[in-house]
């Protein structure tokens, strides 16, 4: 029944020539989504609205489903389409479908008219009324609320007109590809991919690297990243995800310094890595899952140690957040379950029984003096054997 999807969005903020780089990245972002999915779609902004047109048979659920990954998008109007024949067969089109979408009957509803195209004999007012009227002469069992009606049936007039009452929410945002690209550090854990998603929620689109340590890591703990790294991309777009070989690096600091420094300087060779790719991939900043206070190597003076041998910005979406708040993300973007799996990642197996949790950053460089013989050339080989897999949902 329904040929087309009535796209919202939040246009507060977004105005003149912003608002039409939202549109158009928006109405890209929605070709993208629905790539894969079975049927024939034209996507367009019209005065001021985003449709997705059907034409012929396509499959409804996973229309929808792949609209609602879709950033940007607040609401998903299922929407009937029809040539303007008339009123009396716009009347009748519209009772058939009140009578489909709602067969409890007993129900409030308001009729809301738009006529954006202004040579429609009746004006949205006319249209109101005459529409209220034979719907409630077809089901006497309605009755009409003009302040709090339970159905709001709005008809829009343009070339074809459209109704529609029913909205389905979206993931809200910005569409990806509005606000840059950023580098995800993206683990095993829960947090990452979350921390991925928030970042991406606001426009950025993402590349992602993951730290590995054959043998001490298995094959099955990457690939359950390379899994996240899908699970992800369905809503951020395709992400290159490098998978840096960390071992050396990690038995060098492993053999050289203090065992409860170990997570923190792991943790900022790291950050200068993942920050060489995210420079070759013009990322303008790079994320991580890290939340205050989470673990040792997340506390205020962690945090400042880690940070510090950035260059680009980090942004940490999580920073505030209790596990508990999120898990239930993870749960609703669906990494959860990928996330929970048993596989050990490097930090896992190099983790000191105390770790320190003030670090001082004179004393973390102090000991990271001890790396300076071979430091540079293992870097340098981490990042000349990276193996990098384009991930796409
Ligand atoms: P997560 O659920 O993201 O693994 P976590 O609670 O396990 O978080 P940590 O292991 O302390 O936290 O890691 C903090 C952050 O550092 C992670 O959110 C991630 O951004 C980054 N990170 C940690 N380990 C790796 C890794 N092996 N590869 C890439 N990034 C990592
Ligand atoms: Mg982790």
């Amino acid at each position: 029944m329904y040929k087309a999807f009535l796209i919202k969005y939040a246009e507060i903020g977004i105005k003149g020539k912003n608002r039409f780089l939202f549109e158009d990245a928006l109405v890209r972002q929605i070709r993208y989504a629905l790539r894969n999915v079975e049927g024939t779609f034209d996507v367009h902004k019209q005065q001021g609205r985003v449709f997705v047109e059907t034409q012929g048979d396509y499959d409804y659920e996973e229309t929808v489903e792949a609209l609602r990954h879709v950033f940007g998008i607040t609401g998903i109007c299922p929407a009937v389409m029809v040539e303007d024949e008339g009123f009396d067969r716009l009347a009748e089109q519209v009772v058939a479908y009140m009578d489909r979408i709602y067969p409890d009957k007993n129900l409030s509803f308001k009729v809301k008219a738009r006529r954006a195209r202004k040579n429609y004999p009746m004006d949205s007012m006319e249209l109101n009324a005459a529409l209220g009227e034979k719907i409630l002469d077809a089901f006497p069992q309605m009755h009409v609320d003009v302040h709090d009606p339970e159905v709001m049936l709005y008809v829009e007039i343009r070339e074809q007109i459209s109704f529609y009452s029913e909205e389905i929410p979206g993931p809200g945002g910005m569409p990806v590809g509005t606000n840059g690209r950023a580098m995800l550090l993206l683990s095993g854990g829960i947090d990452s991919p979350v921390a991925g998603y928030m970042i991406s929620k606001r426009g950025v689109a993402i590349d992602a690297t993951y730290f590995h340590a054959p043998p001490y890591t298995s094959e099955r703990a990457k690939q359950k990243v390379i899994d996240l790294a899908r699970e992800i991309s369905v809503y951020t777009g395709p992400i290159h995800l490098h998978i840096v070989n960390f071992t050396d690096i990690q038995l060098a600091i492993y053999e050289k310094c203090p065992h409860e420094e170990l997570t923190i300087i792991m943790r900022r060779y790291m950050m200068k890595i993942a920050e060489h790719f995210a420079v070759e991939d013009d990322c303008l900043g790079l994320i991580t899952g890290e939340s205050i206070g989470q673990v040792a190597s997340q506390t205020m003076h962690s945090l400042a140690a880690t940070n510090e041998v950035c260059t680009l910005p980090v942004y940490r979406p999580l920073i505030g957040f209790d596990k508990q708040e999120i898990v239930e993300v993870s749960e609703r973007i669906g990494t959860y379950e990928t996330s929970i799996l048993p596989f050990e990642d490097c930090c896992t197996i190099f983790v000191a029984k105390h770790p320190v949790t003030k670090p001082s950053i004179k004393v973390i460089k102090k000991s990271e003096e001890k790396l300076a013989p071979v430091i540079d050339d293992l870097m340098r080989q981490a990042i000349d054997s990276v193996e990098t897999v384009y991930v796409e949902a």
